[in-house]
């Protein structure tokens, strides 16, 4: 997949086959229902849920996503700014808790279209 395609279906949580059709069925807003996918794309048929336990592996990029995160606040607060660790401790306790659906989302998206067969456009 390129990656003009990759940040398109990631940034709008769209189909990563037509980028048209939705990814999840409710608002990252939403709480309760933010985990909820689609289980095909309305627009192109894609299978969202490729097989049982598919999106362990998204757990890997959400890791990886959540490092980065952690190491730019931690530059950014005790490096550069000398703040105390408790207030980078509570920093990333509620960045992270904001954070949550949409990295979940985002760290599902980028592992299908990793491993999904797309067809050309
Ligand atoms: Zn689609």
């Amino acid at each position: 997949m390129e990656f003009r395609r990759l940040v398109i279906c990631v940034l709008k949580n769209k189909c990563p086959n037509c980028q048209v059709g939705n990814f999840f069925s409710s608002s990252v807003f939403s709480i309760k229902h933010f985990a909820e996918m689609n289980k095909k794309c309305e627009q192109c048929g894609f299978d969202f849920k490729q097989e049982p336990g598919f999106y362990f592996g998204a757990s890997y990029v959400s890791y990886a996503m959540q490092v980065a995160i952690f190491l730019g606040l931690y530059f950014g607060m005790i490096v550069f700014y000398h703040l105390p660790i408790t207030s980078f401790i509570i920093a990333a306790i509620v960045l992270q808790l904001f954070l949550l659906p949409v990295i979940f989302r985002a760290s599902r998206l980028i592992w299908v279209s990793l491993f999904a067969d797309f067809k050309k456009k």
